[in-house]
């Protein structure tokens, strides 16, 4: 067993085979590793144990993991995180049991009483009440700033700001941040810091995916996943992961998983890794076709107010878009998420919406994204609804704007179904 994924090969390939070897489990056995289920290891002796609990605790990572209790790691997740690491070229994996469990760990492990978050001001609803409802209560504080206005910068030299917080691609305006301006500027301001002192840079990648986008190749600190969308693929498991720069922050994620205890099962870890990553290129690729298609279609529907899609030359941060929405093999990426505006009013676009629920075949009005089925939702009803309705304005929501995510069925149905719900709707155009 001497094969290892070196630099040269491809993404696509890796992403089917792995790291080859691993030392989580036995390939030269198993093609496909075993979905095994045991909460506790055998030990061969009391030494053996002892010494499992030691490299636990101290972080050493033995060329052999000693494994012990499910909780502190498990094969499947091992192997699941081993994976993970390589497709965003980290330089460690830590996996949890949901994107928001991956997303309090991030920011457990980087902040403490007294220190304060700069998050954009666009993000996931349950994000944003964690940041505003919860680490409060610890003492951390967040600031919700437009990461890519220039006068952010002067935010930085609060000595208290120790995370800078946003989405690469936000949930669900779309907006995506300039990674690189922060990148450069949060330097910039680290060279005048203490080591204690740092800023980080946490970016949810969970819109963009690994295969769009790689943010620790640009230069950020962390990147966290929901694993439950586009990598599990197929709104089968929950999962979340937080992908490091550098190793120094893996035992402190590790210690922080096993005392708060959010792991992710070893059933959903095997599954996503076995079904998930093998196909994600696969279904990004043709979910983004579709998605072009629909953007397209919408953009010229006369009932459309707007559509934001980082594929159509319209979207505000086009740009921006095309430097950074990028695949491994280069080619641009504007991923599957629309998010569209009607004309009309709030009626129009729940009778819009009600309609699709009712008589659309293709489009399931469900939240989640990323999935084998095209999904509809209205962000300020429903993933949103926890950011008050008039937060909704200073965080770029408006409650007519309806999200989509791109599943595989033919494009033909998917327009067909958007065409006889858009002809129903009495607005004047
Ligand atoms: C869904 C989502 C999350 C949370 O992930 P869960 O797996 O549902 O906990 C976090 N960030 C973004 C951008 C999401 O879309």
């Amino acid at each position: 067993m001497k094969k290892s994924a070196s630099k040269k090969i491809n993404q696509r390939t890796k992403a089917i085979h792995g790291k080859y070897t691993t030392s989580a489990w036995q390939f030269d056995k198993h093609l496909i590793p075993p979905l095994t289920s045991s909460t506790t290891f055998r030990l061969e002796s009391l030494e053996r144990g002892a010494q499992g609990f030691i490299e636990f605790a101290d972080g050493s990572v033995s060329e052999k993991p000693i494994l012990i209790y499910d909780r502190l790691d498990e094969p499947s997740t091992l192997m699941l995180e081993e994976q993970l690491a390589q497709m965003e070229s980290a330089a460690c994996a830590v996996s949890f049991g949901s994107g928001m469990g991956a997303i309090s760990a991030a920011l457990m492990a980087t902040t403490k009483s007294g220190d304060e978050i700069l998050a954009h001001r666009t993000l996931y609803g349950c994000t944003y009440s964690l940041l505003s409802n919860w680490l409060p209560r610890l003492g951390i504080n967040t600031s919700f700033v437009n990461l890519n206005d220039p006068v952010m910068s002067k935010l930085l030299k609060n000595k208290k700001v120790r995370v800078i917080y946003c989405e690469s691609v936000s949930n669900p305006s779309l907006e995506i941040i300039d990674l690189v301006n922060l990148v450069s500027l949060v330097k910039a301001e680290n060279k005048t810091r203490s080591k204690a002192e740092k800023i980080n840079i946490i970016v949810d990648n969970t819109f963009a995916t690994p295969w769009g986008m790689r943010p620790l190749d640009l230069g950020v600190d962390f990147v966290v996943q929901s694993l439950t969308k586009n990598i599990c693929g197929f709104g089968t498991e929950m999962g979340g992961a937080i992908l490091a720069r550098n190793t120094s922050y893996a035992h402190q994620l590790k210690m922080i998983r096993k005392d708060f205890g959010g792991i992710i099962h070893p059933w959903s870890a095997w599954h996503i890794l076995v079904y998930g990553i093998s196909t994600q290129s696969l279904r990004f690729e043709q979910q983004q076709k579709n998605a072009m298609m629909v953007a397209q279609f919408l953009a010229k529907h006369p009932k459309v107010e707007q559509v934001v899609y980082p594929g159509l030359s319209t979207h505000p941060q086009y740009k921006l878009a095309k430097t950074l929405l990028k695949s491994p093999e280069g080619k641009f990426a504007p991923g599957f998420m629309i998010s569209f505006r009607l004309k009309g009013n709030e009626k129009t676009c729940a009778s819009f919406v009600n309609d699709i629920a009712k008589n659309s075949y293709a489009i399931t009005l469900a939240v989640s994204l990323g999935l084998t089925k095209t999904l509809i939702e209205v962000p300020g009803f429903m993933t949103h609804s926890a950011i008050p309705s008039k937060k909704q304005k200073e965080t770029n929501l408006n409650p007519r704007d309806i999200r989509l995510s791109i599943g595989l069925e033919s494009i033909d149905d998917l327009l067909n179904d958007l065409d006889a719900a858009l002809g129903k709707l009495k607005i004047n155009v």
